[in-house]
């Protein structure tokens, strides 16, 4: 079923686990990642980056390839616009029916953030669509912007924050960064943080770069408090890997079978971190909605 992302992030924060936000460009990954939530009966967030619906994921495709997809299944699969900045696109998601918005403002001093997530909040509102924002920065992994301390979040700012803007999910700067973190290195989270954010806010809390951050750190930090986990990295790499590795094998494959085959290596890679995330089995706490 297609829902809002605040019906699949409510449970999540009430029940205390964390949800997988997948980012899908195509057809593959979208059935890839929706077909890994209905095998391990989870909920699902499908994101679509700002650059990437602008670059080759067409909303008006998108949106209505995905929502079809969701219908045909149990399990709740929600659709979001990930690290929506320019009002423009952000209206374009709007209008072709995504569930959900984040914007991210994090670059900009607080006040500005605020003001701009307050505008996206009352379009998106008007409508039931949730919006997630960011406070803080979460910045690249390859300039180590993990590491520095003075783009975290503070956890008394956050309280301000959503008491300002009212967005419904808050993505946290707590240590991880977006890419590939240098070989074999694992981030080092503040989980301090991300249960102080949840004590004082109580809303759904969101880590990005989860891709490459380790099972031990997801686990953690949905333990603390937060409950969507957005993977985009570990995707395209896997994909872009199986590929290689299979021309390699056989530079004839018929086409047909090399996306078949590309389809199931997305949704492995997709189950494996819903294994993770404590979502399995919680598409039972959903009863039928209508978006
Ligand atoms: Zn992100």
């Amino acid at each position: 079923m297609y829902v809002s992302m605040k019906y699949i992030l409510d449970d999540a924060n009430k029940n205390n686990y964390g949800v997988i936000a997948a980012n899908v460009i195509n057809l593959e990954l979208a059935r890839g990642v929706i077909n890994a939530a209905v095998e391990e009966n989870a909920p699902i967030i499908i994101n679509i980056g700002q650059g990437q619906m602008h670059k080759h994921a067409s909303p008006d495709i998108m949106c209505d390839m995905i929502k079809t997809l969701a219908i045909k299944t149990h399990v709740p699969v929600a659709l979001n616009l990930d690290h929506g900045s320019d009002f423009n696109r952000i209206t374009d998601a709007f209008r072709n029916g995504f569930s959900s918005i984040m914007i991210d403002a994090s670059q900009y001093p607080y006040d500005e953030n605020v003001n701009i997530t307050k505008k996206v909040v009352k379009l998106a509102h008007s409508q039931g669509v949730t919006v997630e924002a960011e406070l803080g920065h979460v910045g690249q992994a390859n300039t180590f912007d993990n590491k520095n301390k003075t783009l975290y979040t503070d956890p008394a700012e956050a309280v301000k924050f959503l008491k300002d803007t009212k967005a419904d999910a808050l993505a946290v700067a707590v240590g991880t960064a977006h890419g590939s973190y240098p070989k074999d290195l694992k981030p080092e989270l503040n989980f301090n943080i991300i249960s102080d954010i949840k004590k004082y806010t109580k809303i759904p809390l969101v880590l990005h770069g989860g891709s490459g951050s380790g099972s031990e750190n997801i686990k953690n930090a949905v333990k603390c408090g937060i409950n969507k986990i957005n993977v985009c990295t570990d995707t395209f790499n896997s994909c872009r890997n199986f590929l290689k590795e299979r021309l390699m094998e056989n530079p004839e494959i018929d086409f047909l079978s090399l996306m078949i085959e590309l389809e199931n290596a997305a949704k492995e890679t997709i189950r494996s971190y819903i294994k993770i995330s404590g979502s399995c089995n919680k598409a039972n706490n959903f009863s039928y909605y209508e978006y």
